[in-house]
């Protein structure tokens, strides 16, 4: 069945002359998420019709959308509207409403409160049930924009934040862990599309946990549409580490060769950041002095969307976007492999680089990006 659905966007309306920019992305991006979508953008609002039967599961996930509802759309003429208002509220139960009339522009030659009321007391002869404008059971709701007039009396709520592609394109570091997959979601709501890329020790580590980030970026993509995902082996820059360098710095120097490898991806995915899951003091190379040896590799900036997140929070936030329960399946991640016993809480960039001398970094890199598998997941 066709429907027709009223989109708002809460933000956006804000933002002045961007505001036609974010507009269209959030069209195109409805358009690719939702299936024989009819879109228009209109006066403030965003009108799609669809026979999509998971029409609302979609729209509640895609960003920009602060809240929907699904409308009857008439012909803007006052005895038409109170026609249909009564017969789409009758079939509810209910005892008080209020009627709640918003006109785009003031083309409409009624008053709001003068609809408001008209389709109040039909309402209410027709139904024979009382107006209560503080404390109704339902509520009508009636947006003139036009020639078109949209009824509905249920909003449901959005993801809120920014539509997709507004906020650019950025490298998403993914672990098979709870956190990543969180920052990811955090940056997609933001306007940000997701590069993502795993490092995995496959075939030291099982195919599993390469499946497990699949599910995970799946489940983002959801919210973000299709997805791009790099599988980076890295198998042979933890052998090199481990056989030629300190051990207390292996994390560091781990940390190091990622940064590398996201920033040689970004560039060629005109990505502008890397987002990661750190979170402050959580584990031994999520302190200050760690983050920024880690992170001087780059030349582009590292996101940390839960720098200030607890766990709890962070855990909350998973199991809302349904992530968590894919990110507690046991897993090897490759970073838990060889982990020192007593990692550097404060490492020393001298002592690092001087470890790093005793490998070929440049190599290592390239051969990992040689090597890399590309997949697309949606
Ligand atoms: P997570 O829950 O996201 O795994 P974590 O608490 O285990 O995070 P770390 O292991 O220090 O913390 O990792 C910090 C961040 O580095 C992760 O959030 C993720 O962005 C990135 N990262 C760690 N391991 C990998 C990996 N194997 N592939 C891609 N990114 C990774
Ligand atoms: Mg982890």
């Amino acid at each position: 069945m066709r429907r027709c659905v009223v989109c708002h966007y809460g933000e956006i309306a804000l933002k002045g002359k961007n505001r036609s920019f974010f507009e269209k992305k959030l069209v195109l991006n409805i358009k690719e998420m939702v299936n024989y979508a009819e879109v228009q953008a209109s006066r403030g609002r965003v009108v799609v019709f669809s026979e999509d039967e998971f029409l609302e599961e979609k729209l509640k996930k895609i960003p920009g959308i602060v809240y929907f509802s699904l409308a009857e759309k008439v012909s803007s003429s006052l005895p038409v509207i109170k026609e249909r208002a009564v017969s789409l509220i009758e079939k509810e139960s209910f005892e008080k409403f209020a009627v709640r009339v918003k006109r785009a522009d003031k083309s409409f030659p009624v008053s709001s409160m003068d609809c408001a009321r008209e389709i109040g007391n039909e309402i209410a002869i027709k139904t024979k049930k009382k107006v209560d404008l503080t404390n109704p059971d339902i509520t009508c709701f009636v947006e003139i924009a036009g020639q078109e007039t949209y009824i509905y009396y249920k909003k449901i709520r959005g993801v809120g934040g920014i539509p997709i592609g507004t906020g650019g394109r950025a490298v998403s570091l993914i672990s098979g862990g709870i956190d990543s997959p969180v920052a990811s979601f955090r940056m997609i709501k933001r306007g940000v599309r997701n590069i993502f890329i795993h490092f995995h020790a496959y075939p030291a580590t099982s195919k599993e946990s390469i499946s497990k980030v699949e599910q995970l970026v799946k489940t983002l993509s959801s919210f973000q549409g299709k997805s791009t995902l790099y599988l980076i082996p890295f198998n042979e820059i933890q052998k090199e580490i481990m056989i030629n360098t300190l051990e207390s710095l292996r994390v560091l120097l781990y940390r190091r060769f990622m940064m590398r490898i996201a920033q040689k991806i970004a560039s060629k995915e005109k990505a502008k950041a890397v987002i990661t899951g750190e979170s402050m003091g959580q584990v031994a190379s999520q302190t200050m002095e760690n983050m920024a040896i880690a992170q001087g590799v780059l030349n582009i900036p590292i996101l940390r969307p839960l720098i200030s997140y607890d766990k709890e929070e962070i855990i909350k936030e998973a199991s809302k976007i349904n992530t968590y329960k894919t990110s507690i399946l046991p897993e090897e991640d490759c970073c838990v492999r060889f982990l020192p016993k007593n990692p550097k809480t404060k490492g020393n960039i001298f002592d690092v680089k001087k470890e790093e001398k005793k490998l070929n970094a440049e190599n290592l890199v390239k051969e990992a990006i040689f090597k890399a598998e590309k997949r697309t997941i949606s």
